[in-house]
């Protein structure tokens, strides 16, 4: 074979695996072989399509096999994947679809509105829906896939070739399509292996979907490469996570905090069998410590990590039996990854020094999509500056403390506000809160909060600051405190503070 892309793995596993499950969906079980053949006959019905090497397609849907047959599919032909996120606005999805210049969309039948809102007039002429048919101009994924031959058609396909473009969040800006390598997505996977023993035989649930890097390559790639079964729920429910946890004897959970937190928070979760599980990984931002001490209670220790789409995603992971000694560190470097701290002059910081975070390895992106000058901006001499700004304890393990577009200089001092923040939610009223720097002619910017209080709760400005009084030092408290009805946030949940920093500049 000359394809030596992660579009192989199923194949290649389907020789050793056959009739095991590689994918549970409802009352669906897809063993090896059987999903081998859906992905070779969509490979080859995409090909007649005339989808060729380096061609973009589309996906747009939750978490259903079409997401991993498409995406096997794709990148057995050497066209890269193009994973969008359902929570998106119709004007996004077209941005990624024009910007990625995808020539094929394949959509699921419930978001026909989003997807014919957003791309129905763009580059993507081939559309293709999952579980809907009769819609003028559009085929039917099912007939798409029995139209196409059950043959291995051999595509050179090197570890250098793209595979995915993934859009980031956008949490800083507009999202930047981030071109990850079948390298990239195989070195993630040997990282993921060796940092949280993946072994045969594991069973995944995704609590996430599958459009965010994490869910793909620290869950379903990492276990469809072992052998294992990936196990899918097209949305999120906890009472039905921990019943699935139960009934399919799930080992693995792969999700971000307010997902571990909403399982958590669940009447069935004190009396749900948990004793399957063995890894739960995490990322995506902090976990909440009191979260990490209920899970412990059960026995269960996290292997939480830092990442983000351009690492494929992991920089760091928790070595789990280190999480509660390390609490508040995301942990060391991935086993074939580096990381280090640098100063505002780019040298090398000492242990408990805050600088950003820089990443390199085999997993590192090399370039945005069609964006050079991102792309030079970002990556410099082999290092991907992340616009973190952390530390490493003499241990080694990574502490996150803002992202250096957050943090606020008042008077010459640093102000993180993610430390501020933490501060904040620490009022049982709070919901959430977003501190931002806003300009002042004294101290050039000075630390506002803008919050949202839970349903029914009174709070004044003064009360918020009075109760931060004497736990923070005077220049981190904020100058006053907004309260709104909700936060402006990105698809992915996640504040747009460049939104709020614009709204409050005056
Ligand atoms: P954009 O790059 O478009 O502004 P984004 O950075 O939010 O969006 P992602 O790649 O989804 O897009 O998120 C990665 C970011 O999430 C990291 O750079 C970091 O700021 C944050 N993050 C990831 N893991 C953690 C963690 N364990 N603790 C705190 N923050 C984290
Ligand atoms: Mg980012």
């Amino acid at each position: 074979m000359l394809n030596h892309g992660i579009g192989t793995w199923v194949n290649r596993r389907a020789q050793r695996m056959r009739e095991d499950s590689a994918i549970a969906f409802r009352d669906r079980r897809i063993g090896y072989e059987e999903l081998d053949e859906r992905i070779l006959r969509l490979a080859d019905a995409l090909r007649t399509r005339g989808v060729r090497a380096g061609d973009r397609v589309a996906y747009l849907g939750n978490n259903h096999p079409s997401f991993l047959e498409s995406l096997f599919a794709t990148t057995m032909l050497g066209a890269i994947f193009v994973p969008l996120n359902t929570r998106l606005a119709p004007p996004e999805i077209e941005f990624a679809v024009d910007n990625s210049g995808a020539t094929t969309l394949i959509f699921q039948d419930v978001l026909l509105d989003l997807a014919r809102a957003g791309t129905w007039s763009t580059s993507a002429q081939r559309r293709i829906c999952v579980g809907g048919d009769d819609i003028p101009g559009v085929e039917d994924y099912d007939a798409v896939v029995a139209s196409g031959a059950d043959e291995y058609v051999d595509v050179p396909v090197t570890l250098d070739d793209a595979a995915l473009i993934l859009y980031t969040s956008g949490t800083t800006g507009y999202p930047k399509g981030a071109v990850l390598t079948h390298g990239n997505l195989t070195w993630n996977t040997f990282n993921a292996l060796v940092d949280y023993g993946i072994g045969s035989g594991e069973r995944v649930l995704l609590i996430s979907p599958m459009f965010h890097v994490a869910s793909l390559g620290m869950g379903a790639l990492p276990i469809l490469l072992q052998g294992g079964t990936v196990i899918l729920h097209e949305r999120f429910d906890p009472g039905e996570v921990l019943h699935a946890i139960q009934s399919e004897q799930v080992t693995m959970l792969s999700g971000v905090p307010t997902t571990y937190q909403l399982i958590e928070e669940h009447p069935d979760w004190a009396t749900t069998d948990l004793s399957s599980l063995r890894h739960l990984t995490c990322g995506g931002s902090s976990m909440p410590k009191r979260m990490l001490e209920a899970y412990e209670q059960r026995g269960l220790h996290f292997s939480c990590g830092y990442g983000m789409t351009e690492t494929s995603p992991g920089a760091t992971a928790m070595p789990p039996h280190m999480s509660m000694e390390k609490m508040g560190s995301s942990g060391l470097k991935q086993f074939f990854t580096d990381v280090k701290i640098v100063g505002p002059e780019g040298g090398m910081l000492p242990p408990g020094d805050v600088g950003e975070i820089l990443v390199s390895g085999p997993n590192v992106i090399s370039e945005y999509w069609r964006r050079p000058e991102a792309t030079a901006e970002a990556i410099v001499d082999g290092w991907l500056h992340t616009g973190d700004l952390g530390y490493l304890d003499e241990d080694g393990y990574l502490f996150i403390v803002d992202r250096l577009k957050d943090m606020i200089i008042s008077g010459g001092e640093n102000i993180y506000s993610a430390e501020v923040e933490g501060a904040i939610m620490q009022i049982p009223e709070i919901s959430a809160v977003a501190l931002i720097g806003v300009p002042d002619p004294k101290w050039g910017e000075v630390p506002l909060a803008v919050a949202t209080l839970d349903e029914g709760a009174h709070l004044t400005a003064a009360d918020v600051i009075a109760r931060l009084d004497g736990r923070l030092a005077k220049y981190k408290i904020p100058r006053d405190v907004v309260f709104v009805d909700e936060l402006p946030r990105t698809a992915s949940g996640k504040i747009r503070k460049g939104d709020l920093r614009e709204q409050y500049a005056r």
